[in-house]
C-alpha cells in the first residue's frame, strides 16, 4: 500500500475475519509512506495544476520513487485508485485474490500527474461512480473482497459459491427464525425441507432480483446461459470472445 497516511492501515482489516487471518499471517499487509520518497527538505509530494485552476497534483517523481521501491520483485500487479479506472468487479476481484499480491497505489489531492500513470502502466481501478477524498477507504474495501476469498478466511467456503456476482446474478433473499415476524411468513417453500423445491426458488428469486435491479447484468447472464446451450460453431466462438472482452 502507498498511501500518505499509513496510519489508515490495517485498520477496519486489523478487526473480525479478515483481521484473524492478518493475525495468523493468512495476507499481510505493508503500508508505505509516500512522503518518505519526497526529494526536496520540505518533504513535498504535490503541487500547483500545470495549466491552472484549482487543488494540487501529485508529483510523478515522488510517486515513481515510491513505486520504484514497492516493485522490486516486478511480479505484482500495480494498482492506481481513481473514478477514471475501470470499474472493479468481483471478477477482477478472484483474479487479484487467486494473483501473487499487489502494489496499491492511494491517490489524494486531485490524483496523480498523467505522466507517471503511462510510464508506470498503473491498472487504473474505479470503486464505482463517485468521488472519495483519497484511495485509501477504496483500498481498503478493494483489500477486504479480495482477503474474504483466500482460502481458509471464511468458515464456509461453499457460502462464497452462491452470493451476489457469483454466477453473474444478484443474490436470492434470505431468512431466518422467527417464522413469522409483524405478521410476514417466511416463504413456505423455505419451510419444505424439499431440496430441490428451494433451490429452484432461489434460482428464480435470483434471477427475478437480477432482471429487475441490474438490466446490464441480466443481459449479460443471458448472453452466458444461451451461449452454454448452444452447440459450438463458428459464431459460437465469437461469442465466447465478446465475452471476455
Ligand atoms: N480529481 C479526481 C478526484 C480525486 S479524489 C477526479 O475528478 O477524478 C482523490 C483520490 O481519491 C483519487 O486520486 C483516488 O485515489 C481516490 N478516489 C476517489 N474516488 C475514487 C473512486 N471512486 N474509486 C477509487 N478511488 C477513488
Amino acid at each position: 500500500m502507498l498511501t500518505l497516511f499509513p496510519d489508515m492501515f490495517p485498520g477496519p482489516l486489523g478487526l473480525s475475519l479478515a483481521g484473524k487471518a492478518l493475525e495468523k499471517g493468512t495476507w499481510r499487509l505493508d503500508a508505505m509512506d509516500i512522503r518518505a520518497f519526497a526529494l526536496d527538505k520540505h518533504r513535498s509530494v504535490d503541487d500547483t495544476p500545470s495549466g491552472g485552476g484549482p487543488g494540487m497534483v501529485m508529483r510523478p517523481d515522488v510517486i515513481d520513487a515510491a513505486l520504484a521501491a514497492a516493485t522490486m520483485d516486478g511480479l505484482k500487479p500495480v494498482l492506481y485508485l481513481t473514478p477514471r479506472g475501470r470499474l472493479l468487479t468481483q471478477n477482477l476481484v478472484r483474479e487479484l485474490a487467486d494473483g501473487p499480491g499487489m502494489v496499491v497505489l492511494c491517490g489524494r489531492y486531485e490524483g496523480l500527474d498523467e505522466r507517471v500513470i503511462e510510464e508506470r502502466s498503473l491498472l487504473e481501478v474505479s470503486l464505482g461512480d463517485f468521488v472519495l477524498s483519497g484511495g485509501e477507504p477504496a483500498a481498503i474495501a478493494l483489500i477486504d473482497a479480495c482477503v474474504r476469498l483466500l482460502p481458509g478466511v471464511m468458515g464456509a467456503e461453499e457460502a462464497l459459491a452462491e452470493e451476489s456476482f457469483e454466477e453473474g446474478l444478484l443474490e436470492y433473499p434470505h431468512y431466518t427464525r422467527p417464522a413469522e415476524w409483524l405478521g410476514r411468513k417466511v416463504p413456505e417453500v423455505l419451510m419444505s425441507g424439499h431440496h430441490e423445491k428451494i433451490k429452484a426458488w432461489r434460482l428464480a428469486m435470483a434471477e427475478e432480483t437480477t432482471r429487475s435491479r441490474r438490466p446490464d447484468l441480466w443481459a449479460a447472464y443471458q448472453k452466458q446461459r444461451a451461449a452454454k446451450a448452444a452447440p459450438r460453431t463458428e459464431a459460437r466462438k465469437d461469442l465466447d470472445h465478446d465475452d471476455i472482452a
